[in-house]
């Protein structure tokens, strides 16, 4: 069983653990790496989850979120914008590799989605000062476009790509299979992200068929129809390094399973992508 080289998005037992506990376990089963989210930082205090992190000799492959760029008016505009500076401080704190980005949907009442996607540029635009001031780079993570009223009106790695190119050469992207999976282009833009040095992060789970819940109905890695070995050649191929991260949200199954035996499932799991 392989466990160097893999994180664990504490999405993925968010149920089971608060972020201590979450990490601590992680480190009883030789796991170096995990992907916190803001709401689990904020549960347990900033400076304990630094402590947390430190103490276990967890590198920190991003934060789980910033973004949701898009509101109605101005102000909401900036009020987005100041939160996404709070995120961008507690990946500075934590050391993490980067602050994942899902960028957002629709201002209530409208249906512009061009808007929309200007007003995520804008964004990221006013953030990335001080997220360079602070040495965190930015993770745009486009999702799938079933999600593109409500969380991200990014939705291939295309667009994501051709966003960053417009921002800068720090800003990245972090490639999810299970938002990205069904691409046709897929191959062709993993390549492009590798020449371009815009991989920030790996993130994977399954499709599960059916999928019975848009957003809480991940499957493990192997449970559902992803090619997982094939993408991760091209993740590969495209000269990618770093973590990858399984990020699985499981309302019905793997939430309300104990959470070691989750991330032993997800070790083993981990492991057989490596199998062709
Ligand atoms: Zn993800």
């Amino acid at each position: 069983m392989r466990t160097e080289g893999l994180s664990i998005n504490l999405a993925t037992v968010r149920q089971q653990w608060n972020l201590v506990e979450a990490v601590e376990a992680c480190a009883r089963h030789g796991i170096t790496c995990v992907d916190p989210w803001r709401d689990q930082i904020a549960a347990v205090g900033l400076d304990t989850a630094v402590k947390a992190i430190k103490d276990n000799g967890m590198r920190v492959s991003g934060v789980c979120r910033g973004g949701m760029f898009p509101a109605a008016d101005a102000a909401g505009r900036q009020a987005a914008i100041d939160d996404n500076k709070r995120a961008v401080d507690e990946a500075a704190a934590l050391g993490a590799d980067c602050l994942v980005l899902v960028v957002g949907g629709l201002p209530k009442g409208s249906r512009d989605i061009g808007a929309a996607r200007q007003m995520v540029l804008d964004g990221i635009v006013a953030l990335l000062p001080h997220a360079r001031a602070s040495k965190v780079p930015l993770a745009i993570e486009p999702l799938h476009p079933m999600y593109a009223g409500d969380r991200a009106c990014v939705n291939t790695l295309k667009q994501a790509l051709d966003m960053a190119g417009q921002l800068g050469d720090d800003v990245g992207v972090a490639i999810d299979v299970y938002h990205l999976w069904w691409d046709p282009d897929l191959e062709a833009q993993i390549a492009r992200a590798g020449r371009e040095k815009r991989i920030l992060g790996y993130h994977i789970c399954d499709w599960l068929v059916p999928t019975k819940d848009l957003l809480l109905d991940r499957g493990m890695p192997g449970d559902g129809v992803i090619d997982l070995p094939r993408i991760r050649g091209w993740i590969e191929k495209a000269g990618y390094k770093g973590p990858t991260e399984i990020e699985i949200f499981s309302a019905k199954d793997w939430w309300t399973r104990p959470g070691d035996e989750v991330l032993k499932t997800c070790i083993e799991r981990y492991s057989a992508t490596f199998s062709s």
